[in-house]
C-alpha cells in the first residue's frame, strides 16, 4: 500500500518537473521520503534524492543540494552507488566556488567507479570545469579532452552539450572568441537535431546566455541585449536564480560598455544580491569586478581601488588567477591617479600569478589571452596562436613525415603543424 502511494508520488513529481513546475515537484518527492522514512528501501531513497538535486541543481539553489546530496551519499553507500552522490556533492561545491572540495568528491568518483562510463566522463567534465575555474588551463584541457573521448561514443545529448559548451566557454575566457562562438553554435546545432524536448527545455537557454555572452565581447551590445533579454523571460518562467543572476550580470555589463552608468549599477547590485542569495562567488566575483571597472569608468577612483581590492581578494579565496590579474593590472594602471600608494606588491603579485598560469604561447612566448586572437590546441594540449602555427611549422621542416616537438613540453606528434 505505502509502495504504491511512494511510486505514485514519486511519478506526480516527474510529471511537475517535466512541466518545469520544480518546487511542486520537490514538494512531491519529499512527500514521498517522508513516507520511506524508516523503511529500508534504500535504493528508492536513493533515487528520489537524486530528482530532488536535479530540481535544485535547475533553480540555481546549491546550498540545498549540498543537504540532499548527502543524504544521497550515506544511502549510496548501503547500496554502492556513491559514485552519483559523489557526482551531485562535486557539482555542487563547484557553483558555491569551493574548488578544493569539488575536487576532492570528483578524485572519490574517479576512484571508485572507473568502468562506469556513465558518471566517470562527467567526472573528467568536472574536473575539467574545476581547474579552469582555478585557471589551470592545461590540466583544465587535459581533462576536458579526456571528457571529450567519451564524447564520440556517446548518445547522451545532455553530455556532448556540456562538453561543448565547457570549450566554448574555455576559448572565450582565454578570448579566442572565434573558436568560442564555434562551441557555442555546435551545441545549438546538437539541439536542433535533438527531439527529446525536456534537453530542448533545460538547455536552450544557457546555449543563449553564452551566446549573449559572445556578442557581449565582440561588442554587438544589440544582439547581445536581445538574446539576453529572451533568457531572462525564461529564466524567471523557470524560476532559475543561477540564470537570472547572470543575465543581470550580462545586461550589467552591455550598459557599462555602452557607458550608461546609471542602468549598470542597479544590474550588479541586483546580480550581487542574487549571487549572494546561491552562494556563487565565482558569479560574485565577477560582478564586483564589473562594479569597480564601472567606478573607473566614472573616475571616482578611490572607491575603484577599493572594489579592485575587494575583487582581489575574492578572486585569491576561490582560486582564480586570471581576475587576480585582471584586478592587479587595473591596480598599477590606478597608482597615476594617487589613489595608490605602492604598486610594488601587486607587481609582484602579477609576475606570480603569470608564472603559475602558465599560459604562454610556446612559440612566440608571448602571454595568451591578453588580446583577442585565435589559439590552436595541439594534441599535447598546450595553446598556440593560430597565427604562430606557421613558425612552428617552419621550425620543425623536414620532419614532415615525422613526428614534431611541441614548443613547449618537447612532446612529439605527427599532428603538430606542418608546412
Ligand atoms: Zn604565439
Ligand atoms: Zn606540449
Amino acid at each position: 500500500m505505502g509502495q504504491n502511494v511512494v511510486k505514485r508520488e514519486v511519478k506526480k513529481g516527474l510529471e511537475l518537473y517535466e512541466l518545469r513546475k520544480l518546487e511542486s515537484a520537490i514538494d512531491e518527492w519529499n512527500k514521498a521520503l517522508h513516507r520511506l522514512n524508516g523503511a529500508g528501501d534504500n535504493p528508492t531513497k536513493f533515487v528520489i534524492l537524486g530528482h530532488v538535486c536535479c530540481a535544485y541543481f535547475d533553480m540555481g539553489k546549491y546550498r540545498c543540494i549540498i543537504t540532499y546530496a548527502r543524504k544521497q551519499l550515506e544511502v549510496a553507500e548501503t547500496i554502492e552507488q556513491e559514485t552519483e552522490a559523489c557526482l551531485n556533492l562535486s557539482r555542487a561545491y563547484e557553483r558555491l566556488g569551493e574548488y578544493s572540495i569539488a575536487e576532492e568528491y570528483c578524485k572519490k568518483c574517479l576512484s571508485r567507479d572507473t568502468k562506469d562510463s556513465k558518471w566517470v566522463k562527467y567526472a573528467f567534465l568536472l574536473y575539467g570545469r574545476l581547474y579552469f575555474k582555478q585557471c589551470q588551463f592545461y590540466k583544465g584541457l587535459k581533462n576536458l579532452e579526456e571528457a571529450k573521448s567519451f564524447e564520440k561514443l556517446s548518445d547522451d545529448i545532455a553530455f556532448r552539450i556540456l562538453v561543448n559548451i565547457s570549450y566554448g566557454q574555455f576559448y572565450t575566457f582565454v578570448n579566442d572568441m572565434e573558436t568560442g562562438c564555434m562551441y557555442i553554435l555546435k551545441c545549438i546545432e546538437i539541439l536542433e537535431t535533438n527531439s527529446d524536448s525536456y534537453i530542448t527545455k533545460k538547455f536552450h537557454k544557457s546555449i543563449q546566455l553564452e551566446l549573449a555572452k559572445i556578442h557581449l565581447e565582440n561588442s554587438r551590445l544589440n544582439e547581445a541585449l536581445d538574446t539576453c533579454e529572451n533568457v531572462m523571460k525564461d529564466a524567471i518562467e523557470s524560476r532559475d536564480r543561477q540564470l537570472q543572476g547572470e543575465c543581470l550580470y550580462v545586461f550589467a555589463e552591455i550598459h557599462r560598455r555602452s557607458r550608461s552608468f546609471e542602468r549598470a549599477s542597479p544590474r550588479y547590485e541586483s546580480a550581487y544580491a542574487i549571487f549572494t542569495e546561491i552562494g556563487d562567488r565565482y558569479g560574485l566575483m565577477q560582478v564586483l569586478y564589473g562594479m569597480a571597472k564601472t567606478t573607473c569608468l566614472q573616475q571616482d577612483f578611490d572607491q575603484a581601488v577599493d572594489l579592485f581590492k575587494k575583487t582581489l581578494d575574492a578572486a585569491q579565496e576561490i582560486g582564480n588567477k586570471m581576475y587576480a590579474v585582471k584586478c592587479c593590472v587595473n591596480l598599477i594602471d590606478l597608482c597615476d591617479t594617487g589613489s595608490i600608494e605602492s604598486t610594488q606588491s601587486y607587481e609582484q603579485l602579477l609576475d606570480d600569478l603569470l608564472e603559475q598560469m602558465g599560459l604562454y604561447c610556446g612559440v612566440c612566448s608571448e602571454a595568451i589571452g591578453k588580446t583577442k586572437e585565435q589559439l590552436d590546441m595541439l594534441p599535447c594540449c598546450h595553446l598556440i596562436h593560430t597565427r604562430c602555427a606557421c613558425h612552428l611549422a617552419r621550425y620543425t621542416w623536414g620532419r614532415k613525415e615525422k613526428m614534431r616537438p611541441c614548443p613547449t613540453c618537447r612532446k612529439l606528434s605527427s599532428s603538430n603543424p606542418m608546412l
